[in-house]
């Protein structure tokens, strides 16, 4: 039995519900958590509050290679203008290659001594760790995805409209398919999670037992 780290990766579309998973298995197996989609947050927000020009591809690798962890724990990564500059500026190859290496060594030296790390994104199981041992890919319809942002928002005390917030997501969801390269797309080991009809414990529990099978098949790796 190999003592590499273990690496979970959850791959799927805004709002779908990877976060909370990702939170919740990390608890759970006691694993460290990278949400990915802060990397590219944390780039967006250096290229607004830097007024680096945004199709300045060179400017915003550089800034993407600076990238520190203490830059992902910035609560203005998390708003709408950040999310939609993300989505931006993810799409630049050299964006994606300056944040590659920062991924990878996470999944391959966990922080703080976790015997194994979940990264949670777009391209995880299909670029980012290709070897992982269990990859999820947990989506949901468009309609109840930009709802549950909906309420994310407003929880946080932002004035979020209904409209815009699906409009928002619908765009998203287009730059994010379509983009040439790492497109969000499912592995094809993948195992696949509806969350339309399921609350978080129901898709934890899904995940779970999807992890666990897993985990017999390579032999208690997990
Ligand atoms: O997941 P989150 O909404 O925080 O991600 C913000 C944006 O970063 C996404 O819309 C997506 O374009 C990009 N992203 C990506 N690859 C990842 C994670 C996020 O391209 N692995």
């Amino acid at each position: 039995m190999s003592d590499a780290p273990r690496v979970i990766a959850i791959d799927g579309p805004a709002g779908a519900g990877k976060g909370t998973l990702g939170r919740s298995l990390a608890r759970h197996f006691g694993f460290a958590l990278l949400e990915t989609g802060l990397l590219y947050r944390a780039t967006a927000l250096r290229v607004l509050r830097d007024a680096i020009d945004p199709s300045d591809q060179p400017a915003i690798a550089k800034a993407a290679k600076a990238i520190e962890p203490a830059d992902l724990a910035d609560p203005d990564l998390r708003t709408e203008p950040v999310g939609n500059m993300a989505s931006r500026v993810s799409a630049y190859p050299e964006v994606r290659a300056a944040l590659l290496e920062y991924q990878r060594n996470f999944a391959s030296h966990p922080p703080g001594g976790a015997k194994g790390a979940i990264l949670d994104g777009r391209d995880i199981g299909t670029r980012i760790c290709p070897d992982a041992d269990v990859k999820l890919f947990v989506t949901a319809s468009l309609e109840v995805r930009a709802l549950r942002r909906l309420k994310e928002l407003r929880d946080r005390g932002e004035k979020a409209i209904h409209g815009h917030v699906l409009e928002d997501m619908r765009a998203r969801d287009a730059r994010d398919t379509t983009r040439a390269l790492a497109p969000l797309e499912p592995a094809a080991d993948a195992f696949l999670i509806d969350t339309d009809g399921l609350d978080a414990d129901g898709v934890f529990a899904a995940a779970l037992g999807y992890v666990q099978s897993r985990s017999e098949v390579t032999r208690s790796r997990l």
